[in-house]
């Protein structure tokens, strides 16, 4: 039989009307000859309340202790998914990610898979059961329990799509597929039939939560084919194929909003050789990813230095510059969390000139004032004002697929 590996959402599983709607699809997908693994996020909602009760506690809960604590909510959705599958007559068995064995390393909140043991799982699909897996957590090489990083949920199912050898993957979501923005906050978005690896690559890494970036580098590199569709309708939704298979002929394929990061500048760093490894090295050591950075030339032999970090890293990120600051003779530090990462994505771009020119027009035209570029192969990211920023996908969008702009 032909194995599928779905993944279900919070929205999806949001309460137990929804898990026992689930259910009723798994148990379709069954019927129609397949051989399900299921992987299942925790409730709506519920990561973010387990997160507020450690903050009760405490402003810098202990990592370790923080994922024991996020790994409970996908451990209390996945058993109500198998118990509603089995109160329909349907075999099924509860896995957590250190039944499965999904080895990670030992990055708390953010933990690479490494590998997949997929015996009790086959075993479990053998004896006919569905196997109900839950979502963004693993286990490292000392037993202690890790997650993913928030919507890991999405690597777990591509993760076991590819060392299952599935057939597919399906991400079954709140929207029916990956649009030409956030249909959230731009109402002029368009659902892609198709995109490339690449384009969800940099989309997903700039704000389109619809997919979580990690997972579509796993479907990347093992070629599996994800189908990113509505959990409430049957029509078909987006498929995430090679870049020869998207033919993609637009310029701009999607335009992303990200709220998601703090901006940290240090402010009149005397300019010497050795400066930014002084800087990043702690940073890069506490596990946490820096994105943009920029250094500004100077003239008077100091500059400011200012890079962004994952809003969620960003107390601990300031915590270590400030510490690096006085050793590097700093005038002083900065943070900055009302911003927001605005990107315009395409394939199109690797032989276009000009979409950063007719960006930057389009923002101006708005009055938006640009406070950090950078670009990619196939991507231009700025980052402005936070208030300006549902405003900016709209127009970007508007300027670039709305009425299939060209430069
Ligand atoms: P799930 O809980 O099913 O994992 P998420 O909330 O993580 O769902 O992701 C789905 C959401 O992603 C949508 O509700 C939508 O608001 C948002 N989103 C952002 N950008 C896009 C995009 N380009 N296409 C589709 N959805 C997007
Ligand atoms: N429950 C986790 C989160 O909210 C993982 C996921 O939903 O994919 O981030
Ligand atoms: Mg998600």
């Amino acid at each position: 039989m032909p194995l599928l590996v779905q993944k279900y959402g919070g929205t999806s599983v949001g309460s137990i009307d929804r898990i026992q709607q689930v259910a009723r699809k798994i148990i379709a997908s069954r019927l129609a000859g397949h051989e399900l693994v299921v992987v299942v996020s925790a409730m709506a909602g519920e990561t973010n309340r387990l997160l507020a009760l450690a903050h009760e506690i405490t402003e810098m809960p202990d990592e370790r202790e923080k994922d024991v604590l996020l790994a409970s909510g996908e451990q209390v959705s996945v058993a109500l998914l198998t118990l509603a599958l089995q109160a329909s007559g349907q075999a099924a068995r509860s896995f957590l990610g250190h039944q499965v064995r999904i080895a990670t390393d030992n990055a708390y909140g953010k933990a690479r898979i490494l590998s997949i043991d997929s015996t009790k799982v086959l075993r479990a699909l053998d004896a006919g059961e569905v196997a109900v897996v839950a979502g963004f957590q693993g286990v490292d090489e000392n037993d202690n329990i890790t997650t993913l990083g928030r919507g890991g949920s999405d690597t777990s199912a591509v993760a076991l799509a590819a060392f299952l050898n599935a057939q597919a993957c399906e991400i079954y979501t709140d929207v029916e597929g990956v649009f030409t923005a956030d249909p959230g906050i731009c109402p002029g978005a368009r659902k892609l039939a198709r995109i490339s690896y690449e384009e969800m690559i940099e989309l997903a890494s700039t704000g389109a939560k619809v997919l979580e970036i990690r997972s579509v580098e796993f479907a990347k590199i093992f070629s599996v084919p994800v189908h990113v569709r509505s959990n409430f309708s049957d029509v078909p939704g987006t498929w995430l194929v090679s870049e020869e298979e998207s033919m993609s002929d637009v310029l701009v394929s999607g335009v992303a909003c990200d709220k998601n990061e703090a901006k940290i500048t240090l402010l009149r760093v005397p300019d010497r050789p050795g400066l930014a490894a002084q800087v990043f090295g702690p940073i890069a050591a506490a596990h946490i990813v820096v994105d943009m950075i920029i250094q500004n030339a100077s003239d008077d032999g100091t500059t400011d230095l200012t890079f962004t970090v994952p809003k969620a890293d960003h107390k601990k990120a300031l915590a270590i510059v400030e510490k690096t600051a006085p050793a590097v003779n700093a005038q002083g530090v900065r943070l900055d969390t009302d911003m927001a990462k605005i990107s315009v994505v395409g394939v199109g771009m690797r032989t276009h000139a000009g979409v950063a020119a007719k960006m930057f027009e389009v923002l101006a035209r708005e009055g938006i004032n640009i406070e950090m570029i950078s670009t990619s192969e196939i991507k231009i990211s700025v980052v402005i004002d936070a208030k300006y920023a549902e405003l900016a996908v709209r127009v970007l969008h508007e300027a670039f697929i709305g009425k299939q702009g060209t430069v």
